[in-house]
């Protein structure tokens, strides 16, 4: 593991390697403020760092599991059928999320890491 979740920069999906790009404050995408987004076009992950430890961790998830359903060939709104069951929904995220924490083990160690400072804790 890294010493430090900020450290990580890269997320490989299993097809494309996302280069994690810290910024030094909050973000702007589609004329909002926010504290990360995916850009699929350049395969990058832009992140505020200056957030506390556990911020950046659900931030870096959220944008992970951005990538996820991607990689489910869902990548907006439009594309996900309104009549997917629950079980088949479950086992596309699942089976992915588990294929990109082998992909990205000290990763995903550190993002659920509980010896860490947590925003929620
Ligand atoms: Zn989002």
């Amino acid at each position: 593991m890294a010493d430090n979740i900020k450290s990580y920069c890269i997320f490989n999906n299993g097809r494309r390697l996302f280069r994690i790009i810290p910024h030094a404050g909050n973000i702007e995408f589609d004329g909002e403020e926010c504290f990360g987004y995916t850009s699929f076009l350049k395969c990058e992950i832009h992140i505020n760092a200056a957030m506390d430890d556990g911020m950046y961790r659900e931030t870096l998830l959220h944008e992970i599991l951005h990538v996820i359903l991607e990689s489910c060939a869902m990548h907006d709104d439009e594309a996900i059928p309104s009549n997917l069951g629950n079980e088949f929904l479950t086992a596309m995220v699942s089976n992915n999320l588990w294929l990109s924490r082998c992909l990205n083990r000290d990763l995903f160690a550190d993002l659920f890491n509980n010896n860490k400072t947590n925003t929620n804790e």
